[in-house]
């Protein structure tokens, strides 16, 4: 059985239903669904012009979880993938348990009136799916999910111990807008606006958003970027499941231009999400913000540049300190012409169709729910390659690490012991 329902119309379901209908062997049966039907025909017939391939559509409130129950028990498909957005996660995962689906999605639970994502929710679900023999796959994207993959690759051919993670984000891609958002912008930021946490010294310590900054060189040509310590989720399982980590952080680069008016708007007040009352209306003001920006998934024909995500990580081996660094690069204009997307939607939907494959296929497939490094790196690394998303890794030397500039990041503060 390989029917699958996609759930979530917008830049990352539109990466997603191309590269599963790219795989029609594996994914035999493939329904877009979403809140407006309209966008999910439009990709429907972008897939049918491109490869020739039909996908079926159908509409749908997520947050209604009897209504989803109803679709799901009426198609009975093998798996849901969740890309709508994180507001929807636990009654998807509802209505999973309640039609015997097993579940996947790209970016864990947060409840729409507090900025707070935590995996807390979704790890609370552990017992129904294990009761249920249904498995919740959680974080399938690029980061969270390959980076989570790349660190558990890492950890299990490179170390006897893993000891720092530096997960870094850069995005070199120019879009020619003052200002936009790669992904959702209402997701996006609440996520950049947010405190900073970073793992260290066995608990996760708080300081202000955008407070630390370092330089960073990607390798291979990609360039110089500022980079940003910021709380990204996979920090959380990977510190839960790693626990020789010392210290773990989350990069990411932001152009001065995206943060001057990220600045500015935080300070008239357009990035809360408490309601205001406006003329008799109630208003969200980030949600307002977000009608105003460009549709993310409209940027794709105007992105120019690459993206360079990748995790360092320092630990052990037969008692010696090493530096590996497992990296992958991906240029906007390659994603644009393969699937009408640019690189962030495509990072990100490639890894949801892989993790979506192997639980089809059965190699990632247990009762219960998992982060990505729970199970065996190597089948989703070698798919990486197979379907998009070629990645490299390198051992670092202390002068490497210069010339990257990591230096600034201090990955020497608490290396060995
Ligand atoms: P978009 O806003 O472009 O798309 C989200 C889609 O979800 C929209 O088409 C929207 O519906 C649909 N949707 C929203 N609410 C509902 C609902 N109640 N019922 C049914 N459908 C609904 O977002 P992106 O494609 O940019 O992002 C999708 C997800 O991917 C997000 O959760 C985001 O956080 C995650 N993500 C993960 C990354 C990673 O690396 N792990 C990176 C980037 C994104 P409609 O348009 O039909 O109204």
């Amino acid at each position: 059985m390989s029917k699958v329902i996609i759930i979530g119309a917008g830049g990352v379901g539109n990466v997603v239903a191309h590269k599963c209908a790219q795989q029609a062997g594996t994914f035999t049966d493939i329904i877009l669904a979403s809140r407006r039907e309209s966008k999910c025909k439009d990709i429907a017939d972008s897939i049918k012009q491109s490869i020739g391939v039909v996908i079926r559509t159908a509409q749908v409130d997520a947050d209604k979880v009897p209504e989803l129950t109803r679709l799901l028990k009426a198609e009975k498909p093998f798996l849901v993938i969740n890309v709508a957005l994180p507001y929807q996660d636990l009654t998807i995962m509802d209505a999973c348990l309640a039609a015997g689906v097993h579940y996947l999605d790209t970016a864990n639970y947060e409840p729409l009136d507090t900025a707070k994502f935590e995996y807390k929710w979704q790890w609370a679900y552990q017992d129904k799916f294990k009761q249920a023999g249904l498995t919740a796959l959680l974080g399938s994207g690029f980061d969270p999910g390959a980076t989570n993959v790349f660190t558990s690759y890492l950890a299990k051919h490179y170390f006897d111990e893993i000891q720092t993670l530096d997960i870094i984000d850069v995005n070199g891609g120019d879009h020619g807008y003052p200002f936009a958002t790669n992904f959702n912008p209402e997701i996006n930021i609440r996520e950049v606006s947010a405190e900073c946490r970073h793992w260290e010294n066995k608990q996760f310590v708080t300081t202000p958003a955008m407070s630390k900054k370092a330089s960073f060189t990607c390798p291979d040509g990609v360039g110089t970027y500022n980079i940003y310590r910021m709380y990204h989720e996979e920090l959380e399982s990977l510190s839960r499941h790693y626990p020789s980590l010392k210290r773990a952080q989350f990069w990411m680069s932001f152009s001065d231009n995206y943060l001057k008016h990220l600045e500015v708007l935080e300070n008239v007040g357009m990035t809360s999400i408490e309601a205001v009352e406006y003329e008799g209306q109630k208003i969200v003001p980030i949600q307002l913000l977000a009608k105003l920006l460009p549709d993310p998934s409209t940027l794709g024909s105007r992105t120019k540049g690459k993206t360079c995500i990748g995790t360092v990580v320092q630990g052990l081996k037969d008692g010696q300190r090493k530096i590996m660094y497992c990296y992958q690069i991906s240029d906007h204009e390659s994603c644009y012409s393969e699937v009408q997307s640019q690189a962030i939607s495509y990072t990100t939907g490639v890894p949801a169709m892989i993790g979506a494959k192997l639980m089809l296929e059965k190699q990632w497939l247990a009762p219960g729910v998992f982060n990505m490094e729970q199970f065996d790196p190597d089948p989703f690394m070698a798919a990486m390659t197979a379907y998009g998303l070629p990645w490299k890794v390198v051992e670092l030397d202390d002068f490497s690490l210069d010339n990257l500039n990591l230096n600034d990041v201090n990955l020497d503060e608490q290396a060995s012991t």
